[in-house]
């Protein structure tokens, strides 16, 4: 009975903290942890004896760095090779490893014997934590949840959150980007479906402790489209902190003659101290960090003003208005049609960074009604009730729509990217297509899935590949292969080929151990693909030119086969056009790599000769 289950919870996993919250008596409650704290610490730790999640694992962190681990959202879903995950390597006092199959597995000591773990399993470990959280609020068992990842997440991070969510035992009923969520928490769709429809275009203000995300959305008769994406994948509260802390360095070493920045100890205290006088600074303007024994027996005491701190760290509050105007003008979109600016994040409470964004739209009201760091949680649980029909009849009409980043697609002949979704789609999509064989008696064909802007294929992100076989064998471009990309609402692409003649069908679902592209590689590729898009071009056309040669020879050889065309030819000219053919066919296999105008030149002249002896072209 719907009765004695529990409602389906929303989860917002973050990077460094995860927040969970549930629809309940016609509203969101975002649900207080064991320690009484509305967000847990995303950090795992294993000690001789236990294991500790959330506040606690953070609270030990320092004296067993090596097995506290954190920042598992950063590795899911990637390569140990991935240039952003060899980028966070160094910064980590944990121990990343590469298992066979390439993917980074997580190293730590636990009860005295040495483990590794998956990205997954340490996101699973923090969604349990937050699954006991809410079961101890509801006093039922939890089962459904939806769970949030960044817009940037491509397929297989999304996969590998949802494989962490079921490895927690949780049924994900849907994993929807934070951007959207935080729409749907400040209600911004059902706005529109109270007055006369229309759209609506939103900025989602996304600066957490250590990453920094812009969205825009475009909310339409209840969809939510992620228009562009932009921001810092490391930056955020932790670099204000760091701020603070080298200017009480100095300030310490011109007062007592001493450098504390050797000593860890003496660091981590001071960034603590930094961390809350920087929260404090966002309500008041004044405020003072006093630490016993900080150094050597000597105490430290000192103030700081709010416009110290805004000083302190000004060129980063303005780096971040920069990723809002590449988001606006990615999107083709001038500031004043942004109707709504929504915050999420702590770092969104300082009032510097308020200011500067709404300086930037022109004094516009911004929406932080909603706590910033539980906005997103927050959306989720409406979602949430949304999908196990607990949710109101208005946030029953409401249905999520995220875009593909990059272009999909299989790899045709000459290494070319035949794109069967196109970037920015919106998802869930399906797009049917079909192919045929290059050769003949062709039995199976390759296909090579990428995703990439790029008109070569080998220039994009291979996904994965599958062959089709049992093809009958057949004159070459006979056989017909229907082939099908099907983009799921979370951002999972199964492909399949089918031959029409057999029914005979391939598939791949492209998963958590494939793709791979951090939002930083999206970007390169697609500002590679504009760059390239001449040379592009020049290649897809001599690959065309030179399928025009080939298709127009092996026709011809097939069509004087034919009695009507053979009974009709002098044996002289069949033996010129026999001649013909062949020597075509020999110029192509020295000439794969030849140029446009060698294929044409090549085409051209033996046009001529068929011409000349009355045959026409067979299509
Ligand atoms: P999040 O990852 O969204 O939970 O953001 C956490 C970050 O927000 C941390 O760096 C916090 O120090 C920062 N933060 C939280 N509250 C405040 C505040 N009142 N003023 C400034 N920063 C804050």
């Amino acid at each position: 009975m719907a009765g004695k289950s529990a409602p389906a919870i929303g989860i917002d996993l973050g990077t460094t903290y995860s927040c969970v919250a549930v629809w309940e008596h016609d509203r969101v409650e975002i649900i207080a942890n064991d320690q009484g704290n509305r967000t847990t610490p995303s950090y795992v730790a294993f000690t001789d004896t236990e294991r500790f999640v959330g506040d606690a694992a953070q609270n030990q962190a320092a004296i067993n760095p090596v097995n506290t681990i954190f920042d598992s959202k950063r590795l899911i879903g990637r390569k140990y090779t991935d240039p952003s995950v060899e980028y966070d390597l160094k910064l980590w006092p944990f121990k990343v490893i590469p298992d066979p199959g390439n993917n980074p597995m997580i190293v730590a000591s636990y009860k005295g014997e040495e483990k590794q773990f998956a990205p997954e399993e340490i996101s699973a470990m923090i969604l349990t934590k937050m699954k006991e959280v809410a079961e101890a609020y509801l006093g039922l068992p939890v089962k459904n949840a939806v769970i949030t990842v960044p817009a940037y997440f491509n397929d297989s991070q999304r996969q590998a959150t949802r494989d962490a969510g079921a490895i927690s035992g949780l049924n994900v009923l849907r994993i929807i980007v934070e951007p959207t969520a935080a729409a749907i928490a400040y209600g911004l769709d059902k706005e529109l479906l109270n007055n006369t429809g229309g759209q609506k275009n939103v900025l989602i203000f996304d600066l957490g402790g250590g990453t920094f995300d812009v969205s825009l959305l475009t909310i339409e008769k209840s969809m939510f489209d992620v228009k562009a994406v932009g921001g810092d994948t490391h930056l955020g509260g932790e670099d204000f902190d760091n701020r603070m802390v080298n200017h009480f360095v100095q300030a310490f070493k011109r007062k007592h003659k001493k450098d504390i920045s050797g000593n860890p100890r003496a660091l981590r205290r001071l960034r603590s101290a930094c961390e809350r006088a920087k929260r404090i600074l966002s309500s008041i303007h004044q405020t003072s960090i006093e630490i016993d024994a900080l150094f050597e027996g000597t105490d430290f005491q000192s103030t700081i003003t709010r416009p110290r701190f805004e000083e302190l760290n000004m060129d980063l509050f303005r780096q971040c208005m920069e990723p809002v105007e590449s988001c606006l003008r990615d999107a083709k979109m001038d500031k004043h049609s942004v109707q709504d600016i929504v915050l999420v994040g702590g770092s969104t409470r300082i009032p510097k960074v308020q200011q500067l964004l709404q300086d930037f739209f022109n004094g516009k009201t911004l929406c932080k009604s909603i706590n910033p760091d539980e906005a997103v949680a927050y959306g989720a649980a409406v979602q949430a009730a949304i999908l196990d029909g607990r949710g109101n009849q208005k946030a029953l009409d409401i249905a999520l729509m995220d875009v593909t980043p990059l272009s999909l697609g299989y790899q045709t002949k000459g290494e070319v990217m035949n794109v069967v979704i196109p970037r920015n789609t919106t998802i869930p999509t399906k797009k049917e297509t079909t192919c045929t064989t290059a050769c003949d008696n062709q039995t199976s064909i390759l296909f090579p899935v990428y995703e990439g802007e790029r008109a070569r294929s080998t220039e994009n992100n291979l996904l994965g590949e599958f062959t089709l076989e049992g093809i009958p064998p057949a004159p070459r471009a006979v056989p017909v292969i229907n082939v099908c990309f099907d983009l799921d609402a979370n951002g999972i692409l199964n492909v399949s080929a089918e031959d029409e003649n057999t029914g005979q069908k391939s598939r791949i679902t492209i998963s958590f151990d494939k793709g791979r592209l951090s939002r930083e590689e999206i970007e390169k590729m697609v500002q590679a693909a504009e760059k390239y898009k001449f040379e592009d071009e020049e290649h897809k056309k001599k690959v065309k030119a030179k399928i025009a040669l080939e298709d127009y020879t092996y026709n011809l050889r097939d069509t004087i086969k034919s009695k009507n065309i053979s009974s009709s030819l002098s044996s002289a000219d069949m033996k010129k056009i026999e001649d013909a053919i062949e020597d075509a066919m020999q110029w192509l296999d020295g000439n794969q790599l030849g140029e446009t105008d060698e294929f044409e030149d090549k085409m051209k002249e033996l046009e001529s000769i068929t011409k000349r002896l009355m045959i026409t072209k067979k299509d």
